[in-house]
């Protein structure tokens, strides 16, 4: 089952063409390296997919172009957002380099954000989550590790502990797809190792699909059985990341 498909999408900024012709297919359980050097598109083509970009809203870029679906609804087409776009948010976990986490509350509330799309309003406006909701979320931070943590402060934590906190908060939230925006781009080996297991143990054991930006080859090489290559603004490899050597 095709969990994101993207077909022609160009995106312009001001003075440059950040995605030409892009198309994208991901089936369900798929884990995916997006890989390529700094500023070929893996972010605006990782920020599309959740309707982060359009370009109808900001000065200095114009629409972008082509048509985008995620989870099964259309997210833009030709320049324009669809309203479905929030059906595929609501399950789609989104991880960022610098984890934004709110650094002032524990991790466990923060891993209880993952959960508000189903909490009615009144409880979220008080704050006030169910026992349920916080045995989910302990069932997360366990996943990741980090259950000993539960009410320390974010701000007490390393980055990549933080960015575990980020995975938990996404499984907290029960997304059937994770978009990793260069998770890993700020952490130590060690800890990049760890959060990779995390995001590939998920992949595997949960199925739940993962698309990841990455600028080293290697760990590509080694956690994404699938690699999807840009070159200014263009795919130029997409194969199994085994055959990438011989590609480039
Ligand atoms: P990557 O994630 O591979 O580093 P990006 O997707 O961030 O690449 O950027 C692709 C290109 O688009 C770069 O040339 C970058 O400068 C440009 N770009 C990205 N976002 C904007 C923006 N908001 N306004 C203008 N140019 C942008
Ligand atoms: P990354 O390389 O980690 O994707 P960047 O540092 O390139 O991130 O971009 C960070 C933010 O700045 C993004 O919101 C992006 O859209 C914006 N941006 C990137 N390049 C440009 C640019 N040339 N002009 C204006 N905004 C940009």
């Amino acid at each position: 089952k095709q969990v994101i498909s993207v077909q022609q999408l160009n995106k312009h900024f001001a003075n440059n063409h950040a995605l030409k012709n892009v198309g994208l297919s991901v089936e369900q359980g798929e884990m995916v390296a997006l890989l390529g050097p700094s500023g070929s598109g893996k972010s605006t083509l990782l920020r599309h997919l959740n309707g982060l970009v359009c370009g109808d809203k900001t000065v200095n870029d114009k629409p972008s172009n082509g048509y985008i679906e995620v989870l099964g609804v259309p997210v833009q087409k030709n320049g324009k957002f669809c309203k479905t776009v929030r059906a595929s948010r609501c399950q789609t976990g989104y991880i960022f380099q610098q984890f934004n986490l709110v650094t002032r509350l524990s991790v466990l509330q923060n891993v209880l954000i993952g959960g508000l799309n189903s909490t009615p309003l009144w409880r979220s406006l008080t704050g006030r989550f169910t026992l349920a909701q916080k045995q989910q979320a302990m069932n997360a931070l366990e996943r990741v590790g980090l259950a000993d943590f539960a009410t320390q402060r974010v701000s007490n934590l390393s980055g990549g502990q933080q960015q575990r906190v980020a995975i938990a908060r996404a499984l907290m939230q029960q997304a059937k797809i994770i978009l990793a925006d260069e998770p890993i781009a700020s952490l130590d080996p060690e800890s990049s190792r760890i959060v990779m297991d995390i995001l590939s143990d998920i992949n595997k054991k949960e199925g739940i699909a993962v698309v990841v930006t990455l600028h080293q080859v290697d760990y590509a090489v080694r956690y994404c059985p699938r690699v999807v290559a840009l070159k200014k603004g263009e795919v130029f490899f997409d194969g199994p990341s085994e055959q990438l050597d011989e590609g480039t």
